[in-house]
């Protein structure tokens, strides 16, 4: 159902979260000229979907690698219909496997997105652009503009993607995901392929990026994707493995009963 895996060509190379950082200085800069309030909107959901849909044709023919998560993929654009496009393409970009998909009513629901309009530069255009609303607002969006809406889009989705993991039907797309080892695993020898969850090491954006948990020795490591190592932080949170593991409490599995010992000839080392 919600499954990220797989991915292939991200239109986003090595470089992407200098990419990302420059975009957001730029944002950043832009908000401190004029608001979004204020400002001219530039037609960026038209224009952002179109290019979103080349974008997302390349990203499913080039696919080759990560193949682990990959067998059975080949429904994961289809079964999710069109009002829900921007959000499938964005989960299945490479290093987007973490993302769940949130679902369109709760992100419809200004309550769950309250505090966000002032955290997000061009939140109007970037909400539109993840709900694939239609502005029709002319198709003069240039190149740089359309750059900074969908680094916005992503921004938000991100945030508004952190509150939805902590619901009921986010933990639910959570587990299907944890149950397709979408997360990883833990890289440990004695926990044995635990599978892991998506951890963040803090709930503010643009200070970390995403690390994974394993419930079984209770430590946290890098994602085996670089992609994935340039994810924020912030778009998973420090709550949610925690949480889920008490939600799903049968999950929980043993602490592990066999640890390292270095030897050197057979001796255990003397610990001074
Ligand atoms: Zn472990």
């Amino acid at each position: 159902m919600y499954r990220g895996g797989g991915g292939g060509g991200s239109l986003k190379g090595g470089g992407e979260i200098f990419d990302r950082k420059r975009i957001i200085d730029a944002l950043d800069k832009h908000l401190e000229k004029s608001s979004p309030s204020t400002s001219k909107k530039p037609p960026a959901a038209a224009a952002g979907k179109q290019h979103n849909h080349l974008d997302h044709r390349d990203t499913r023919s080039s696919s080759t690698d990560e193949s682990e998560t990959d067998s059975g993929e080949s429904d994961v654009s289809g079964s999710d219909g069109d009002d829900t496009f921007w959000i499938s393409w964005f989960c299945n970009l490479r290093g987007n496997e973490f993302f769940c998909e949130v679902d369109d009513e709760y992100i419809q629901d200004d309550f769950n997105l309250c505090g966000l309009s002032s955290q997000v530069p061009y939140y109007d255009y970037a909400l539109d652009l993840i709900l694939d609303v239609n502005t029709s607002l002319g198709d003069t969006l240039t190149e740089e503009q359309n750059d900074l809406v969908e680094s916005a889009a992503e921004m938000l989705y991100g945030l508004i993607h952190v509150r939805y993991i902590l619901t009921t039907k986010g933990m639910a797309a959570m587990l299907e995901k944890y149950k397709n080892y979408d997360f990883g695993r833990c890289p440990r020898v004695y926990c044995c392929g635990q599978p892991c969850l998506p951890v963040g090491q803090s709930d503010i954006p643009r200070l970390s990026a995403v690390k994974i948990y394993c419930p079984k020795c209770e430590d946290i490591y890098y994602p085996r994707s670089k992609y994935q190592g340039n994810i924020d932080s912030a778009y998973f949170g420090t709550t949610f493995p925690h949480l889920f593991l008490m939600t799903y409490g049968n999950l929980k599995p043993q602490k592990p009963t066999q640890s390292y010992t270095p030897r050197v000839f057979g001796f255990k080392l003397h610990k001074p």
